[in-house]
């Protein structure tokens, strides 16, 4: 194709293309990329005529079409992006940015590389949805010329767009094109298994012929008769469906009868009922093969109506009936936003297409972890969509496997947030019922109801998932503010010391590097964060002092030796102050940020919080003690308040053989309390201590003093 011809080709496509600007971009590309030659031996310009083509075939806008032309000078030239916005304009250079930026990208099978690469590719295309249209072009034109690369790269390159740009032109409705990609990736990448199908849809061409003619010719005598203009033809299926239908039924594809699918476009909407009407006199219909494409359009945009019938010999045969209009959208998808409309490109925000990507793009910063991210953009993008009413027939798009919960939140986040229970066509169900399309779903919501980690295996839909992760974050947030809360009044209280006004409490939180006390409450109580230095800030030094003794030493010789953690060598841990378990006694690890493992016994009542918040954090630990190694446990011992007693306990103590590393007391009305911290080697060992501690006169109660941690 030389650019004499290309213009006259595309001006039929679109009379008021800008012939000067397309002349410009074809010289400028020429000259860029002059002496470059393709695998195939031609100038490499031939490339960026035809990709500039597929675009004119979409019917797209001069501007688009320019910047088809220029897509490869940038990556493969001196050319830069500021020399593209002086010669031309910022839209031309930015177009040619966003395709540079993909074009950069190694794709990897890699999971967290393929997410990288669709994200960085979905935020390129939400700057100009135009990058893509252009990328898929490039795409289709370099698939159409692999044979003259080696194996090794077509299988590749073919992988990639199987993976890649197949799902994108779905999801954008661009089914010409993906079409295409589809039937090449077959061809790479199961050469035999295209080969076959080539052959056997060629062998039986002629049956097929006079079979379609036999069947079209009464449909389009009954259509002229009702003064209906309309164009009915039919049309082998592409190789990749008919593949896939053969791996679905499982059968051998020589009885796979229906290759072809017959197809009436019309001028109306009107029409297309009418004609399906007149169809469905002339042969029966099918039951349960009728979908209404029109009234109920799919994602991407797709409209038609699809039936099928038992033809002649009994044979089933599809049919898809649509308007012009129509078949234009479905066939170039979000493309055909930009037909007719010369100069005004802008898309509109509320195009589905848009509103899509501008969820995905919102999810994604939910997301930390990238094989969730790629499970729900696979969910997304492959899926096939039912269609589910609320009471009121309003239609809701789910994919495949949805539950009532996905629709509940499809519907508003708050319905899904208190979502009780569900009503489908009329019977309470289960939540995790999977829905089926024209399923009535009815829900019940309860205000006290909310959402919790079980939820999360039973939806499907992304934005459902991201929507009860938030929820939960942000509940676990709350639990962490009032647990922290709890933990300080606790402190604050032991020392008779009243808590502070929640201004000052501002005071010292913004001291301590949070921008709220909340923060600081939540990071204490998630365990982030030590409570001492809120507590050091709220009582003076001196008057601290009396009580904490006792913690400074627990923090000075909590261990680092004992424990193993399955599965991790040289992990870093500590033992919890709250519940300080020694060996004998059943343990879990919790692991806490920059921290480590923190110890607890099982049966710790602050763990079992901090678990159900983030369960993913559990860690399964064991004791692993050597011979000499102690452990750190505080003791509260309730005593009559008399001479001597603070000697008598330490003597009963040392007696079994223990270490006391710390020892405290305090009249409290007629009774003393006292706290000792002491060392002890196993379950039995500290068994022994509260055996002896409880024999001596006067006291009252010994404890394990559970602290705060
Ligand atoms: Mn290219």
């Amino acid at each position: 194709m030389n650019l004499a011809e290309f213009i006259i080709r595309i001006e039929a496509f679109n009379a008021n293309v800008n012939i000067p600007l397309i002349r410009k971009a074809y010289e400028f590309s020429n000259t860029a990329h002059k002496g470059q030659k393709r695998k195939s031996g031609e100038p490499y310009v031939e490339h960026c005529l035809e990709v500039a083509f597929i675009l004119a075939e979409q019917h797209m806008d001069s501007t688009t079409i320019a910047a088809g032309l220029v897509h490869d000078v940038v990556e493969d030239t001196d050319v830069t992006i500021e020399d593209l916005r002086q010669d031309f304009n910022d839209e031309i250079a930015e177009l040619v940015d966003g395709v540079t930026k993909i074009g950069a990208m190694q794709y990897e099978s890699r999971e967290e590389q393929q997410v990288e690469y669709f994200r960085k590719m979905l935020l390129s295309m939400a700057k100009d949805i135009r990058v893509i249209l252009i990328k898929l072009a490039d795409r289709l034109h370099n698939m159409r010329t692999l044979d003259h690369l080696g194996t090794d790269k077509q299988k590749r390159i073919a992988r990639e767009t199987r993976d890649i740009y197949c799902p994108l032109a779905h999801r954008f409705g661009i089914n010409k094109v993906k079409i295409e990609l589809e039937d090449l990736c077959l061809k790479y990448l199961e050469p035999k298994i295209f080969d076959s199908l080539v052959n056997i849809v060629k062998e039986r061409r002629e049956e097929r012929e006079s079979y379609i003619a036999g069947f079209i010719k009464p449909i389009k005598e009954a259509l002229n008769k009702d003064n209906i203009t309309a164009d009915v033809y039919g049309r082998a299926k592409h190789f990749d469906s008919i593949n896939r239908k053969i791996k679905v039924r499982k059968v051998p594809f020589e009885e796979i009868f229906d290759l072809f699918a017959i197809r009436v476009i019309v001028n109306t909407e009107r029409d297309c009922y009418h004609a399906m009407g007149i169809l469905h006199s002339l042969w029966k219909p099918v039951p349960d093969r009728f979908h209404d494409y029109i009234a109920n359009p799919k994602p991407n945009g797709y409209r038609s109506l699809h039936t099928t019938v038992f033809g002649p010999d009994n044979k089933m045969v599809e049919i898809q009936i649509r308007t012009h209009q129509m078949h234009y959208v479905a066939e170039n998808g979000i493309a055909a936003h930009w037909l007719y409309k010369e100069g005004k490109q802008q898309m509109s925000k509320s195009d589905r297409q848009m509103i899509w990507l501008r969820d995905v793009l919102e999810w994604q910063k939910d997301m930390t972890n990238p094989s969730d991210f790629m499970e729900y953009l696979k969910i997304d993008l492959f899926t096939e969509d039912i269609f589910i009413f609320t009471p009121n027939q309003r239609l809701i798009h789910l994919p495949v496997g949805s539950t009532p919960l996905d629709f509940a939140f499809q519907i508003h986040t708050d319905i899904g947030i208190h979502c009780a229970g569900a009503k489908i066509n009329g019977r309470l169900q289960p939540l995790s019922t999977k829905l089926k399309s024209g399923d009535v779903v009815e829900i019940i919501t309860n205000p006290n109801r909310t959402p919790s980690h079980d939820w999360l295996k039973l939806v499907k839909t992304s934005s459902a998932r991201a929507k009860i992760r938030r929820w939960l974050k942000q509940a676990g947030y709350d639990q962490s503010v009032e647990l922290g809360r709890e933990i300080v009044t606790r402190k604050l209280k032991e020392m008779r010391v009243k808590v502070p006004p929640d201004d000052v409490l501002q005071g010292y939180a913004e001291q301590l590097d949070k921008k709220t006390i909340e923060d600081l409450f939540a990071a204490i109580g998630n365990g982030s964060v030590s409570s001492r230095p809120l507590i050091e800030l709220i009582i003076p030094e001196k008057e601290e002092k009396q009580i904490g003794i006792v913690d400074h030493v627990i923090d000075r010789i909590r261990g680092s030796k004992g424990i193993k953690v399955h599965g991790m060598d040289n992990m870093m841990f500590r033992f919890a102050g709250c519940c300080q378990p020694v060996p004998g006694e059943e343990i879990v690890g919790f692991i806490s940020r920059g921290r480590g493992v923190t110890i607890h016994r099982s049966d710790c009542s602050s763990v079992a919080l901090l678990y159900s918040q983030n369960p993913e954090r559990k860690i399964e630990v064991s004791w692993d003690t050597g011979k000499g190694q102690s452990f750190i446990v505080q003791l509260k011992i309730v005593v009559e308040d008399r001479k001597n007693m603070l000697r008598d306990i330490t003597q009963a103590i040392a007696n079994v053989d223990t270490n006391v590393r710390g020892a405290e007391m305090y009249a409290q009305d007629t009774t003393a309390v006292g706290k000792f911290v002491v060392e002890v080697s196993s379950l039995s060992h500290l068994n022994r201590i509260l055996d002896k501690v409880r024999k001596v006169k006067g006291v009252i109660s010994i404890l394990r003093e559970k602290g705060a941690d």
